[in-house]
């Protein structure tokens, strides 16, 4: 029997003091603080329904608080996402404020984050959350823990690219002689010798195969060479490497797509400050140059395989 190919195309609404955090700048200007929800979320909502693709997005709870962000920015954003919701997308948990280190905090931190971002979640969707990311792609025995006591269905962190572990070491060990250590963490390394197709972790070792309740959706790699096939290296890629990629990936049985909300983002249309311009390539990539690469990429891939949420690809994992 061949199992019907999926795709599920998530992204993570990290907002801008993400970006400054990792590449030690300090903080945005503030009007900038929910640019990433209220520009990019809009225009890839528009896009996946083109191609007709649900959407899983991975929403920093403290976005939606107004004693956070303010008023106006929590109320604009809980309407987005309602409105996501009410389309049939899914909202999924990343953390409440997204820190980088959360992997090597204790339990009753980890429960505050992933329980303060499912609260406010819930609230807008008014049922339960199914799905998890960690900032970072660090998920630890603690956390899973936690998503277990949830009752969540899946985690979706694990991202097995040894390419891309190797890179954020280099910028990191830069900062750190540059007197300015970045905001981002290293995960653990095992993690890269992670299955790359769903599988059900080992609750204390997620990396591996076990009998966790949760089931771990891997992040899009290729097979054996295990390079990033995710929406900012597809979008940074000539056209001749992503058609390689895809074609890579044919034989996936998921194709776990991911993107980030500063995917969609134009440094000028959008007036992004030249400090983080200058540190974050794709954002000298122009917003339609962008829109013209994941276009063709998910046209390619909604041809060839049928596009639900991470939540409907799990429960294949879970009855499996
Ligand atoms: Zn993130």
């Amino acid at each position: 029997m061949t199992v019907e190919p999926l795709l599920a195309v998530s992204v993570d609404l990290d907002p801008l003091p993400c970006y400054y955090r990792i590449h030690a700048l300090g903080e945005p200007p503030a009007e900038l603080r929910d640019l990433v929800l209220r520009r990019a979320l809009p225009r890839l909502a528009e896009l996946f329904a083109r191609h007709r693709v649900p959407a899983t997005w991975f929403v920093v709870g403290e976005d939606l608080d107004a004693g956070a962000v303010g008023a106006a920015s929590a109320a604009a954003a809980r309407a987005l996402l309602a409105e996501r919701h009410a389309a049939g997308d899914e909202l999924g948990n990343h953390s409440d404020t997204h820190p980088y280190d959360l992997a090597r905090r204790p339990a009753d931190e980890v429960a505050r984050e992933l329980g303060g971002c499912d609260a406010r979640l819930r609230a807008i969707t008014g049922g339960r959350i199914a799905g998890f990311r960690a900032p970072g792609y660090d998920l630890s025995p603690t956390m899973l823990a936690e998503l277990a006591r949830l009752g969540y269905v899946y985690d979706s962190s694990i991202y097995p690219a040894p390419g891309y572990y190797a890179a954020k070491a280099v910028v990191m060990a830069a900062l750190r002689l540059a007197g300015r250590p970045s905001g981002a963490v290293l995960t653990e390394p095992r993690a890269l010798a992670a299955p790359t197709e769903p599988y059900r972790p080992s609750m204390a070792a997620p990396w591996r195969r076990g009998q966790a309740p949760v089931v771990e959706l891997p992040i899009a790699v290729t097979p054996w060479t295990r390079l990033p096939a995710i929406g900012t290296t597809l979008i940074l890629a000539p056209a001749w490497a992503r058609r390689a990629a895809l074609a890579a990936m044919r034989r996936r049985e998921l194709f776990n797509l991911e993107l980030h909300g500063i995917d969609l983002i134009d440094a000028e249309l959008d007036g992004i400050p030249g400090e983080l311009v200058a540190r974050q390539p794709d954002l000298r990539v122009p917003l339609d140059a962008k829109l013209e690469a994941l276009d063709g990429v998910l046209a390619a891939l909604a041809a060839e395989r049928r596009a639900v949420t991470l939540r409907v690809a799990a429960a294949r994992t879970q009855a499996a």
